[in-house]
């Protein structure tokens, strides 16, 4: 269920940019059409000009805010991803050091550590060889 949590994070971001554009643009053409209609009623008296303007700033920025603040959490997730593949190619890069130089002993299952041959728990945690 956690696992790959990076690549959800990403998802996720994509998921809630592409709700905030499209609301933004909902909200944004709503806004708009009122303010058509208060111009075309125009016995009413009042301006629309101001719905119209305040639904173009509505598409067009709350799509932009949507989308840069997407960027933050898209690169936590990337962050995370990244990470954990650094992460899992030093200990296969430690494993290969073990095996070809027998001399160092074995790696830890639970933690990566490096431990003696004679070593019969690991060093580091206590875990079983
Ligand atoms: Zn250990």
């Amino acid at each position: 269920m956690w696992d790959n949590i990076g690549e959800k994070i990403k998802l996720l971001a994509k998921v809630i940019a592409w709700v905030g554009i499209i609301s933004s643009v909902i909200g944004g053409i709503s806004l708009i059409s009122q303010g058509f209609d208060i111009n075309q009623s125009s016995r009413s008296g009042r301006d629309g000009g101001l719905f119209i303007l305040l639904g173009i700033a509505s598409l067009i920025g709350g799509s932009i805010i949507s989308w840069i603040s997407s960027f933050f959490m898209y690169g936590f997730g990337e962050l995370i991803e990244k990470t954990s593949a650094i992460e899992k190619n030093t200990r296969n890069v430690i494993s290969a050091n073990v095996v070809s130089n027998g001399e160092y002993g074995w790696v830890c299952k639970k933690c990566a550590h490096t431990n003696r041959n004679m070593a019969l728990f690991c060093n580091s945690c206590g875990e079983k060889k």
